[in-house]
């Protein structure tokens, strides 16, 4: 790299970068551009990256992270949305030969393929990211359920979207997202963003998020979409008991009380808790006695 160019994420070449290509970031795309270095830098390690690492990035914007990625990893391939950013990221990452950049919508992309062609196998696979955060719920969903085995996933998102992701049980902000979530991987804050980091400033303040992927749980349920459609009915009314919960989802007869009776009893869960207060466990263990009783 030429040492007389400051680095892209610094504030002075990010906005020289937008001036020279009189970039307006497009909110509809969620293009708030992340200008501090170390912030940046310490995305990069909280992935723990190292040239040893395949990592693919979604929305590259004018490539302040993906160029901090690519000096520590083996190969970094980025999907970005926007053509009118091919032409700058085509300069801006100009230096770094272990850059691909793909044209396309990342909720569209075939993941597992992108993987065969681009990566030599045989090597840790990450995601890092400044997410889009109109889309970051899709994102994370389409990543953890296809079949591609990320060893670490590290991505910035809404604070408060990060804060119901690692909600734990009895917190406020945990409801089905913090449990579809937690189902998939070990989720956890690895610090905060304040929103004067980013150019332009978006009107919320921002957290990195580390996912691990679970290998696997002590109880597992009998059917992943059978358990998500559960833990969203349970949460349906949230100042209501998990019973009042329970009967919108299966019915009020007397005949469905009194099994779902019987199935709270044999799980020994009290009818009177609020859906916030049961753990991942719970659910599933829920869900398989449901499926036995024969309601699901
Ligand atoms: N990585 C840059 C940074 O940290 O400064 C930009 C991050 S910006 C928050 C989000 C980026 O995602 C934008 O570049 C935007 O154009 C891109 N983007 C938005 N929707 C996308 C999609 N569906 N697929 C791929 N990229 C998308």
């Amino acid at each position: 790299m030429n040492n007389s160019v400051p680095e892209i994420g610094s504030p002075a070449r990010t906005k020289a970068i937008l001036n020279r290509y009189r970039l307006v970031a497009k909110k509809s795309l969620g293009q708030n551009f992340l200008s501090d270095l170390n912030i940046l830098r310490n995305i990069v390690s909280a992935a723990d990256v190292s040239e040893n690492d395949n990592v693919i990035e979604i929305g590259p914007g004018i490539g302040a992270l993906t160029e901090q990625i690519a000096l520590k990893a083996r190969k970094v391939v980025a999907f970005e949305i926007d053509e009118n950013l091919l032409p700058v990221l085509d300069e801006t990452l100009l230096p770094y030969d272990n850059v691909k950049i793909i044209n396309q919508d990342i909720l569209k992309a075939n993941l597992p393929d992108v993987i065969r062609d681009e990566f030599e196998p045989g090597h840790p696979l990450k995601l890092v990211a400044n997410l889009p955060y109109y889309i970051t719920t899709p994102i994370l969903m389409g990543v953890l359920q296809s079949n591609v085995a990320f060893d670490q996933i590290v991505v910035m998102m809404q604070k408060e979207v990060a804060d119901r992701l690692s909600a734990e049980p009895g917190n406020k902000e945990y409801g089905s997202l913090s449990v579809v979530m937690q189902y998939r991987a070990n989720v956890e804050i690895a610090f905060e963003v304040p929103r004067t980091a980013f150019i332009p400033q978006p009107n919320v303040d921002s957290a990195i998020i580390r996912l691990t992927p679970r290998e696997s749980l002590p109880v597992t349920p009998y059917d992943d979409k059978a358990l998500f459609g559960f833990v969203k009915g349970c949460f349906a009314h949230r100042r209501k008991s998990l019973w009042n919960n329970l009967q919108g989802i299966f019915g009020k007869q007397p005949e469905v009380r009194e099994r779902i009776e019987t199935v709270l009893n044999k799980v020994d869960i009290s009818r009177q808790l609020r859906p916030e207060r049961l753990t991942l466990l719970n659910f599933i263990e829920l869900v398989n006695a449901f499926h036995d009783e024969g309601l699901m």
